[in-house]
């Protein structure tokens, strides 16, 4: 492994650092209950530019982000588990993650709330 995607590496681990911490602590009480994951895509919902989706009153959805869920009904109804995996990981290559990282990160979306079942 060369140097340069070493670097790369490292830098794209610092950034999703977040999810690893989530994702490791799934149930564990280290967790802060108001940082949470939306329990759809799997992304940070304090990264949410809009601060989360909006339930059909108006109201802030503390549990999906903006991206999925409006006005009480999710954005894609008929998304599949694999469907999402596959948006997240080309979301996350299109922000220059490593595709293997973005791999290790989306394998986990399957145990987010909306896929339980
Ligand atoms: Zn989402």
């Amino acid at each position: 492994m060369s140097l340069g995607i070493l670097r790369k590496v490292i830098r794209a681990l610092w950034r999703i650092k977040y999810y690893l911490f989530k994702w490791n602590n799934k149930g564990g009480c280290t967790v802060k209950k108001k940082n949470k994951n939306c329990q759809s895509c799997g992304m940070p919902l304090k990264s949410d530019e809009n601060g989360g989706g909006t339930e059909a009153n108006g109201q802030r959805s503390n549990i999906y982000c903006s991206h999925c869920y409006e006005n009480g009904s999710f954005k894609l109804p008929n998304i599949t588990v694999d469907g999402m995996k596959e948006r997240v990981m080309d979301k996350m290559v299109e922000m220059k993650f490593p595709k293997f990282l973005a791999n290790i990160f989306t394998r986990n979306i399957y145990k987010l709330e909306r896929w339980k079942d």
